[in-house]
């Protein structure tokens, strides 16, 4: 079945304090699919399409807070060309460093997930932005930004998903690789587990443990089939968390000092201190959910397969992860000529007006 992608113009993620984002035309040289050519397909013509891969097709910029430091981060993600995959780029640093978005790359995951280059440049809080590009399928972009740290946003992914909806997205030739489970992988850590199984889609089952009085506990387990649609819908607007307590402490280590109620869901002793509450029931699980698909994202192609994640988190998503891709028997790399053969819906491309 094909469903046509409606970009949404629901302004929410634009609220966000101390956020901006700009839209330019693209300078890039990549040949343009006429936007014709993509409306005018048919079920017919759309069922026979190759799957290819894709870019923005516009440079986009944002303005947020970094969360640890608390300063201002510029922000631009760039059309980047066929097999690029995702990478960032200092450019406060001369010379500018590149940080490609795999798993290796990971150095650290400790409240975010931090890459390195081989030199030793940095760059953390990255999932939510990951997750973002893997939720609306883009495949190659350059992510440049000015500081050790991506903005925060608001938390969730939302803020991502408008910037890249307003950048547009382009098709390009060359057939977007799978990476599909062939065999069951798991690591566990003081009991919390994380593990990938064969699964003909992509199903993200994920439960947590969280026993305090403001979380409902028929809302601590969830099972999302992620493609675009679901991925916006359910997954992208779930903020990040965290205990005031811990909040105090962070701020008097000098940590978190651009955490506030404009970026994470605040739990208090016996309540949630957000004016607003909750986005939605389970947004504590849900987010488990956006950073989880942040994390497999560094795989550096989308999986097919099952993925359940039991109190699971970053450090251990990237174990898994390095698991998986330490032996080449764990998995196959599929390309589908015909969209009707792949098992996780991807939408058209619908143009906008950036
Ligand atoms: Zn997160």
């Amino acid at each position: 079945m094909v469903r046509w992608r409606k970009f949404s113009t629901s302004l929410h993620s634009c609220a966000v304090k101390r956020t901006e984002c700009a839209v330019e035309p693209s300078q890039g040289s990549e040949q343009e699919v006429p936007s014709q050519t993509l409306l005018n397909w048919g079920l017919e013509r759309r069922s026979l399409a190759l799957i290819a891969q894709r870019t923005l097709k516009n440079v986009v910029r944002a303005t947020g807070v970094g969360l640890h430091s608390g300063d201002t981060v510029y922000l631009t993600l760039r059309p980047a060309p066929e097999n690029h995959g995702i990478q960032f780029k200092r450019v406060d640093l001369d010379p500018p460093a590149l940080i490609q978005a795999t798993a290796d790359s990971v150095s650290q995951t400790t409240l975010s997930t931090c890459l390195s280059s081989p030199e030793g440049a940095t760059v953390s809080t990255v999932e939510h932005l990951l997750s973002a590009l893997s939720g609306l399928g883009i495949d190659n972009v350059l992510i440049e930004c000015n500081a050790p740290e991506l903005p925060i946003m608001d938390g969730s992914a939302s803020p991502f998903v408008f910037l890249i909806q307003s950048a547009g997205v382009r098709e390009q030739t060359a057939p977007r690789e799978y990476l599909r489970i062939t065999h069951i992988i798991e690591v566990e850590d003081s009991g919390k587990t994380a593990r990938l199984e064969p699964f003909n889609g992509f199903r993200i089952s994920f439960s947590i443990d969280f026993d305090h009085p403001v979380v409902d506990q028929g809302a601590c387990k969830t099972v999302v089939d992620v493609d675009e649609a679901s991925f916006v819908r359910e997954v992208s607007r779930a903020r990040t968390f965290g205990f005031m307590r811990d909040l105090d402490y962070l701020k008097a280590n000098n940590l978190a000092r651009g955490g506030s109620m404009a970026n994470a869901i605040v739990v208090g002793e016996d309540r949630i201190l957000n004016d607003d509450g909750l986005r939605q029931n389970d947004e504590f699980v849900k987010h488990k959910v956006l950073d989880a698909l942040g994390d497999l994202y560094l795989a550096g192609r989308p999986i097919i397969g099952h993925y359940s994640g039991s109190r699971s988190g970053h450090a251990l998503n990237n174990r898994l992860l390095r698991q998986l891709l330490s032996d080449p028997s764990h998995y196959e790399v599929v390309s589908f000529e015909n969209a009707a053969d792949c098992p996780i819906p991807v939408l058209p491309i619908v143009e906008n007006d950036a």
